[in-house]
């Protein structure tokens, strides 16, 4: 008897703990998932590896969702993603203005050439004219401020008629910058969440500023060498070629190592700095307008962006003085986007004055 009644009390706890479990996963079901926790270097598994000078706040393997939420969170990533994701929201505002626009390519961006190419010719407009009439036959017409200030005269309103300057180059200009830019933010976004992530998105990164370097060449090149079409053919066969040399190069698994990582600068650097010599060709086609020198000197500018960004990218400083200081803000990567988005702003300047130049010369 005393046997059956111990079995049965036994009997009793077992279930009663089986529903208390039962319960407790239940909860456990319910309540919300832990955020996954930042790592330090040493915990990254290799392939996540890339700049020991950044010791911490890294996201490691974390579920999808949990990278996506990440944008709104502070990690060794947050202004990776956000200089790019902002310099895509400035060149998706620059295509919005160029659409909508009537004679202002480029919206705001224009007003930036405006003042170097037309204050001279301003000058010579108040001292010589006393009407808005003006002489379109002088190479005075090509300036496009100028075209604004007689807006009045018909002479002016049939020229502009009549010259129709292709704006797609400068459209396939900005969708290059776009692709680079978003590539840039996804990826850094993205990437921790395995290796096969890793790989596929840094593979996509380098992609997109291929596509960028290519498509800045476009709109300049199919300006400047209007008048010379072999010339234009060459130079715009040339880049592709090169570009299309490039991504294969990239693609290939080990360059994406942190070994590499001069060798990526480098390569891009060569891709762009391949440009002076279609600008020295430029420089002597249109020699002693005004407009070029002002474009190539935006060049100038856009070079120096470019290779100050490529040097902060592969010397790894300010970091590199003071390991894990600059974890989440200030450390090199950050440095090299801002210098690029500024690179390519002064290159879409330069590409406006190359618009400029072309709509002023319409024929040959
Ligand atoms: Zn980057």
């Amino acid at each position: 008897m005393s046997w059956h009644r111990h079995r049965k009390v036994a009997i009793k706890a077992a279930e009663d703990g089986a529903v208390s479990e039962k319960t407790t996963t239940a909860t456990a079901t319910k309540r919300p998932r832990p955020r996954p926790r930042l790592v330090r270097y040493e915990e990254l598994p290799e392939y996540l590896k890339d700049n020991e000078f950044i010791l911490d706040h890294y996201r490691c393997e974390w579920p999808l969702k949990d990278l996506f939420l990440s944008l709104f969170s502070l990690h060794n990533e947050t202004f990776n993603i956000w200089t790019h994701l902002i310099g895509f929201l400035l060149f998706a505002g620059l295509t919005a203005a160029s659409l909508t626009g009537k004679t202002d390519l480029g919206g705001p961006l224009s007003k930036f050439y405006r003042v170097s190419v037309s204050l001279p010719l301003m000058m010579m407009i108040r001292s010589t004219t006393t009407t808005a009439e003006l002489n379109v036959s002088s190479n005075v017409v090509q300036d496009s401020q100028l075209m604004q200030i007689s807006h009045s005269s018909p002479h002016f309103e049939a020229f502009l008629d009549a010259n129709t300057t292709p704006k797609w180059p400068w459209f396939i200009f900005l969708a290059g910058s776009m692709t680079c830019l978003i590539c840039s933010t996804i990826s850094h976004l993205l990437f921790p969440h395995s290796k096969r992530f890793n790989f596929f998105f840094w593979s996509l990164d380098y992609t997109g500023i291929s596509i960028m370097i290519v498509s800045s060449f476009f709109a300049p090149i199919y300006y400047a060498f209007s008048c010379n079409p072999h010339a234009r053919l060459l130079y715009l066969t040339s880049i592709s070629v090169l570009g299309i040399l490039v991504i294969i190069t990239l693609l290939s698994p080990s360059l994406s190592s942190p070994r590499y990582r001069a060798f990526r600068a480098y390569l891009f650097l060569a891709m762009g700095f391949s440009g002076v010599i279609p600008a020295v060709h430029a420089l002597v086609l249109h020699w002693g307008t005004r407009h070029i020198i002002v474009a190539i000197s935006y060049e100038i500018a856009m070079a120096i962006f470019y290779a100050s960004g490529a040097a902060f990218y592969v010397k790894r400083v300010p970091e590199r003085w003071s390991p894990g200081k600059f974890d989440i803000a200030g450390h090199s990567h950050q440095i090299f986007h801002v210098f690029v988005v500024l690179g390519a702003l002064a290159h879409g300047v330069a590409t406006l004055v190359a618009f400029d130049l072309r709509r002023g010369s319409p024929t040959c």
